[in-house]
């Protein structure tokens, strides 16, 4: 440093303006490492909220939406759609699965049960697990007929499914599904009225699509 400012002495800077270069470097040099460090703090912090956001939105069995989150996507679908469906589907005879094959083997279906309704459905569709083994779609923007048709596609789909279980073995299930399909500003209306079909899906024998007054499959 000394040799420098020698140099720069020698190359005609006056001393004083050499001190007031020091000076200035000494005092600039640590604020822009504090705000370099801050920076990098807030992108954390701001990355950790997103985080801690997704994981208290998330179903951690599934990875589907959990009952909080599908109750907000609700009061956003309300003002965000014109017209909406909502499904709502239960697992039949789970009980018998978790009874016969052990809880850990219901973990197993239900995860897998939860991959073939992404597979089914469109990534704007909203999948949510609202409570052990029922289950709750979204779907925006489709005719009653167009949401009977993937309705029924996930149904047959999920009765022709070999679930794996824990120890290689497969087994079969089937799912009721109770569907709504109306204006979205009817959205509390039309969560009564599927819970209502699905509920005469299941007392009609199970494995069935209801639809409002209709029935399908
Ligand atoms: P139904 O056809 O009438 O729907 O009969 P069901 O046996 O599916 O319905 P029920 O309500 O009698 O039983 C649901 C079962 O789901 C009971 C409960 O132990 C099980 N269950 C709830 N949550 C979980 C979970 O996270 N993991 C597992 N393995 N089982 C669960
Ligand atoms: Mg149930
Ligand atoms: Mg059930």
């Amino acid at each position: 440093m000394v040799a420098a400012m020698g140099i720069l002495v020698g190359g005609g800077f006056t001393e004083r303006a050499l001190d007031v270069a020091l000076l200035v470097t000494m005092i600039s040099f640590p604020i822009g490492l504090l705000i370099t460090m801050l920076n990098i703090d807030l992108y954390l912090i701001h990355h950790r909220v997103r985080e801690y956001k997704i994981s208290a939105e998330t179903d951690h069995l599934t990875g589907l939406v959990n009952h909080r989150a599908w109750e907000m996507q609700m009061k956003k679908f309300k003002g965000q759609y014109a017209t909406c469906n909502v499904l709502l589907l239960d697992i039949d005879h789970f009980k018998q699965i978790n009874d016969q094959y052990g809880h850990a083997n219901g973990d197993e279906v239900l995860k897998q049960f939860a991959e073939l309704l992404h597979r089914e459905t469109r990534n704007q569709d909203i999948k949510a697990r609202i409570g052990g083994e029922e289950f709750g779609i979204l779907i925006p923007m489709l005719s009653q007929t167009e949401v009977v048709n993937v309705a029924e596609r996930i149904r047959n789909s999920i009765s022709k499914h070999e679930f794996k279980l824990l120890d290689d073995e497969r087994i079969h299930l089937s799912v009721s599904i109770g569907i709504a399909n109306g204006k979205s500003e009817h959205l509390r209306e039309m969560i009564r009225l599927a819970d209502e079909c699905l509920y005469e899906a299941k007392n009609s024998g199970r494995n069935r699509t209801h639809v409002t007054e209709s029935v399908v499959g």
